[in-house]
C-alpha cells in the first residue's frame, strides 16, 4: 500500500452499462468508492439524490463553478454535469480508489491535471445494441435518444487517449475486467514503496 489511492476515470456512452459495472465493483471491493456528480438534469425513475447524482439547479451549478468547487465540469445533451472536488481529494488522501463516471470532455480535463489517473473507456458491443438499450430504458424521448447516440458516436471516435477499453457484452465479464485493471494499476511500480522496502 502506498497511502494514496488511484483516481479511475470511467467513460462511455450512456447505455454502455457503465454505472452497473461501477456499482458491481463497489459492492465487491471495499477499497473503491464512487464520486457522486452534480447534474442539472432531472432524476430518472429509481434514481436517488445523493446516490446516482446530486440533482441541483443551474444557479447552484454556476455558483459551484465560480467557487472552484468542481474538479471538472461539462455539458452533455443540454445539461450540466460536474465532479465535486473535496470528496475526491479527501478520499484519495485516505487511500481510497475513487471512480469518476464522466464523459469525455471532463475526462480530458482531469487527465491533463492528473496524468496519473487511470482512464477506461467502456463501449456497448455495437451501435444497434446501444440504441436497443436506450430505447428499452424507456426514460428518454426519441429526440434525446438520437442526441445521445450521436454523442456516443462522436465520443468513441475521440476516445483514443484512454488507457483501457472494455466492451460490455456481458456484465460479469466487464466487471471482472474492470477489477483486473484496477488491480494492475495498484501494482504499478512505485519508487517510494520500493525504497521503503529496502530500508
Ligand atoms: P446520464 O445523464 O446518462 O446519467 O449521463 C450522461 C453523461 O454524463 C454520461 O456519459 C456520464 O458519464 C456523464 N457524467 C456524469 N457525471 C459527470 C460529471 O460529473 N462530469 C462529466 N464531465 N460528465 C459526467
Amino acid at each position: 500500500m502506498t497511502g494514496k489511492g488511484n483516481l479511475i476515470i470511467l467513460s462511455g456512452p450512456s447505455g454502455s452499462g457503465k454505472s452497473t459495472v461501477v456499482f458491481r465493483a463497489i459492492e465487491e471491493r471495499s477499497d473503491i468508492c464512487f464520486s457522486t456528480s452534480v447534474t442539472t438534469r432531472s432524476p430518472r425513475a429509481g434514481e436517488v439524490h445523493g446516490r446516482e447524482y446530486f440533482f441541483i439547479d443551474q444557479k447552484r451549478f454556476d455558483e459551484m463553478v465560480a467557487n472552484d468547487e468542481l474538479l471538472e465540469h461539462a455539458t452533455y445533451v443540454n445539461h450540466s454535469y460536474g465532479t465535486p472536488r473535496n470528496y475526491v481529494e479527501e478520499q484519495l488522501e485516505n487511500g481510497m480508489n475513487v471512480i469518476l463516471d464522466i464523459e469525455i470532455q471532463g475526462a480530458r480535463q482531469v487527465h491533463e491535471k492528473m496524468p496519473e489517473a487511470i482512464t477506461i473507456f467502456i463501449m456497448p458491443p455495437s451501435m444497434e445494441e446501444l440504441r436497443r438499450r436506450l430505447e428499452s430504458r424507456g426514460t428518454d424521448t426519441q429526440e434525446t435518444i438520437e442526441a445521445r447516440i450521436a454523442r456516443a458516436r462522436h465520443e468513441i471516435q475521440e476516445a483514443d487517449f484512454y488507457d483501457y477499453l472494455i466492451v460490455n457484452d456481458n456484465l460479469d465479464l466487464a466487471a471482472k475486467e474492470f477489477s483486473a485493471i484496477l488491480t494492475a494499476a495498484q501494482c504499478r511500480f512505485d519508487k517510494e514503496l520500493a525504497a521503503k522496502l529496502v530500508k
